[in-house]
This record gives C-alpha cells, sequence and structure tokens, in this order.
C-alpha cells in the first residue's frame, strides 16, 4: 500500500526540556487528497452541517472496533474499563467545537494513511466520477457528488480554517497530534507524556467565523437529531446526554 507523502521539514518545540523534546514534521498531502480538499472547501454545496454526521459516525465506528477488540480478548487496551462513549464540546471564547471518543485511536501511520491520503471508496468514487464529468463544470458537478458520495472526514474544512486530531491508538504507544487547515500540507508531532489524553480520538474543530452558529447547544443537538439517531454509544454534548 502506497502512502504518497514527503516529509520536509522538522523542528523541535519546548527547548526548556530536551529529554522530552517532540518533533514536529510538516507533511503534503497525496495530490488526490489535496484536490479532494481544493473542492471541500470551494464547493458551494449548502449542507455543511453534514460534518458533524461523518465525524459522529467515524466516532461511532471507532467505538464499535474497540467493542470488537474487547470481545475478541487477548489484546492489551488501554483504559480498559472506560466507558465508550462520545463527547462534543463547545467553546464559544475559543470558537471552537471538540468531538472525543473513547474507540480504537490511530497511530501514527494510522493517522498518516487515514487522514493524508483517500483511502476510503466513498471519496475514491467521487474523484472517479468528478474526472469522468471533466474540469470544465467540476465545481458545480461537486456539489451534487458531496451529497451523493459524502467526503467522510475531510467535510470538516467546509466550516474549518484549523482542524486539530489527538489521537490515542488502544493497543498502546505514543498519542499523536495532527493538525492542518486543509490545504496543502498537515503536521505531526507526539504528544507529551505529561499531557498524555484519554484512550481515543479527540477532534478541535476551528470554527470559520460563517459558521459561529454550531456553537448553540440547541443547534447541534438539532443537527444530530437529524442525521446521527441511529448511533448506539451515548453521545454527550457539554456533559449533557443527548
Ligand atoms: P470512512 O469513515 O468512510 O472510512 P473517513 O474519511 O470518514 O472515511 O475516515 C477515514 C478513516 O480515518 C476511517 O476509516 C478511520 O480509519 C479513520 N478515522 C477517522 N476518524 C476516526 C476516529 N474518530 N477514530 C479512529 N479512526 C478514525
Ligand atoms: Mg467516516
Amino acid at each position: 500500500h502506497f502512502i504518497n507523502y514527503r516529509a520536509f521539514s522538522t523542528e523541535s518545540d519546548k527547548n526548556d526540556e530536551p529529554a522530552k523534546k517532540t518533533t514536529k514534521k510538516t507533511m503534503e498531502f497525496q495530490a488526490e487528497t489535496k484536490q479532494l480538499l481544493d473542492i471541500v472547501t470551494n464547493s458551494l454545496y449548502t449542507d455543511k452541517e453534514v460534518f458533524l454526521r461523518e465525524l459522529i459516525s467515524n466516532a461511532s465506528d471507532a467505538c464499535e472496533k474497540l467493542r470488537h477488540l474487547q470481545n475478541a480478548g487477548g489484546a492489551d487496551i488501554e483504559n480498559s474499563d472506560r466507558d465508550l462513549e462520545i463527547k462534543i464540546t463547545l467553546d464559544e471564547v475559543e470558537s471552537t467545537i471538540t468531538i472525543e471518543d473513547t474507540g480504537i485511536g490511530m497511530t501514527e501511520e494510522e493517522l498518516v494513511s487515514n487522514l493524508g491520503t483517500i483511502a476510503r471508496s466513498g471519496s475514491k468514487n467521487f474523484m472517479t466520477e468528478l474526472e469522468q464529468a471533466g474540469s470544465s463544470d467540476g465545481l458545480e458537478i461537486a456539489k451534487g457528488i458531496i451529497g451523493k458520495f459524502g467526503v467522510g472526514f475531510y467535510s470538516v474544512f467546509m466550516v474549518a480554517h484549523k482542524v486539530e486530531v489527538t489521537t490515542q491508538p488502544a493497543r498502546g504507544g505514543p498519542a499523536t497530534v495532527w493538525t492542518s487547515d486543509g490545504t496543502g500540507t498537515y503536521e505531526i508531532s507526539e504528544l507529551d507524556e505529561e499531557i498524555r489524553q484519554d484512550r481515543g480520538t479527540s477532534i478541535k474543530i476551528f470554527l470559520d467565523s460563517n459558521y459561529w452558529s454550531l456553537l448553540q447547544e440547541s443547534k447541534i443537538t438539532e443537527v444530530l437529531n437529524k442525521y446521527s439517531n441511529f448511533v448506539q454509544f451515548p453521545i454527550f454534548i457539554n456533559g449533557n446526554r443527548v
């Protein structure tokens, strides 16, 4: 499985604590992913709230995968007695939405492959259909295709100018932070042991000012009721069970 990325700069932070230096790598999105991101961010697709459906469904999948791992037994699982749940936190001061799950999490390698390339079949179909449609009326056609296939995780860039993913793999190993503004590149670094997070994945969405209405609990509840009724794991918004 070929992953087309290239690390072209490394830098270190935390100079005050040389023993715990973290390395930040800047990576380039795969060419196809860049193209897809370009379309996602520039399309006039109106139903931008679908990003929430996509991220909640990913969180739910991650919890489901962890449940399978537990049922299979054998494997050592981080915080194995931790409940499987999804938490949404709205921060009006920072203008962020954070979606956390206590699911399977991702290793650094998985992060790079899952969020840096187009692995999912939905997005592949999307690109194929777009290519067949020709480039001249690409953006017009993109609207229809986004609705038809969904574009998974990348749909978050319809509403965000920056996204930060922090993830702790359930099988152990370091937690990784992935950050991007959804243009050409993303950054990857290992999370400092000291601020090591709970098992699973946390996605912090820095909202574009056009979407600050999403910071209202009632608005998020409405979107969840529209799209995410099927989710089997408990969902909390600012600590309240939905
Ligand atoms: P799909 O869900 O159709 O595979 P997405 O673009 O929504 O496509 O997500 C891509 C991949 O990223 C997923 O298949 C999964 O491996 C990984 N991923 C995304 N969100 C999470 C999460 N919250 N926890 C663990 N893995 C995730
Ligand atoms: Mg998905």
